[in-house]
């Protein structure tokens, strides 16, 4: 059974230090390494470019990590870059590991949809208008006043419409969301965000949210960050299926995926701290739900979402 993950942030620990190897990691200190995303069985990768602040507000170091993903992870003797459906089937068909770079808050373009053609020329599929914080596009889930699209976000929309660049609603205000739906003429999606009902977090999806992105065909990553899965913080892979069972009660059975959020958590569901032990995941799944259904959740539904949002050719 293959494998899809829809986020993670290992570019951001290759930006913080240069020393850091994907192929042959031997420091130990990244989650997803090239070993680990073969040993999971990964169909695809989504590779999310995260600015941590101290660096953030311009477009070096976003153009910083799209070179660490071409030198150290496209390299890869089996990882093939995802720039179109095309490349998916490629990668179907050939035993490949499927890489897509997406953009996890736009403020390093401030405000120059040129610099968005110019990442989506290099590679960008997807995007994330914001992280925790506003930015010059929208307002981010932690923002007190709660304030939506800017003029510019909504411009922003717009363009990420035309050139294809799937709208990930992951980090975003709830205005925000309300804005980008009531916009973009393509479905969007949330690459790490779980059931508010389940867990009552900013960063989890309420349920008219998750009913929408259903509606719209959408798709929503479930993340393994322990702090939305359950109020005490130390999580388990039950706490994982609950949110599963929860998004399937109510209509999404067809529209979960996984957005793991490895690399950008310090603590861990328990044996589940890489994609190497994603099997365990998948075995817990199967005690519950059919082959089919379980691999919905791993990888078809995701699949099914990227064949009809990327491009053939
Ligand atoms: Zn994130």
């Amino acid at each position: 059974m293959k494998v899809i993950d829809f986020h993670c942030d290992v570019l951001c620990k290759l930006l913080l230090d240069e020393k850091l190897n994907f192929k042959n990691d031997e420091s130990g200190s990244l989650d997803v390494t090239y070993k680990r995303l073969q040993d999971a069985g990964t169909l695809l990768q989504t590779f999310a470019i995260y600015i941590p602040k101290k660096l953030n507000g311009n477009m070096t170091p976003i153009l910083d990590s799209i070179d660490l993903f071409y030198e150290k992870v496209l390299t890869c003797p089996n990882i093939h870059l995802v720039l179109t459906s095309d490349d998916l089937e490629y990668c179907i068909e050939e035993g490949k590991i499927g890489a897509l770079l997406s953009l996890e808050g736009v403020d390093g373009l401030q405000g120059n949809l040129a610099m968005l053609r110019n990442l989506h020329r290099l590679g960008v599929r997807a995007a994330g208008l914001t992280w925790n914080q506003a930015n010059w596009a929208a307002d981010g889930v932690m923002e007190q006043r709660g304030g939506g699209l800017t003029a510019k976000g909504v411009e922003l929309i717009k363009e990420c419409n035309d050139l294809g660049i799937m709208l990930d609603m992951s980090h975003l205000s709830e205005r925000g969301f309300w804005d980008v739906v009531k916009l973009s003429d393509k479905p969007v999606f949330a690459s790490h965000s779980n059931a508010r009902a389940i867990c009552n977090h900013p960063r989890n999806l309420n349920d008219q949210q998750i009913k929408t992105i259903i509606e719209a065909n959408g798709i929503i990553g479930i993340t393994y960050v322990p702090t939305f899965l359950n109020s005490s913080g130390k999580a388990t892979i039950d706490d994982i299926i609950r949110h599963i069972d929860y998004i399937g009660s109510i209509g999404g059975e067809n529209h979960i995926m996984l957005g793991s959020d490895f690399d950008g958590i310090d603590v861990y569901v328990e044996r589940l701290a890489h994609p190497g032990q994603v099997i365990a995941l998948k075995n817990a799944l199967l005690k519950r739900y059919s082959a089919n259904q379980t691999e919905g959740f791993l990888s078809k539904n995701a699949l099914r979402f990227l064949r009809g949002q990327l491009s053939t050719s």
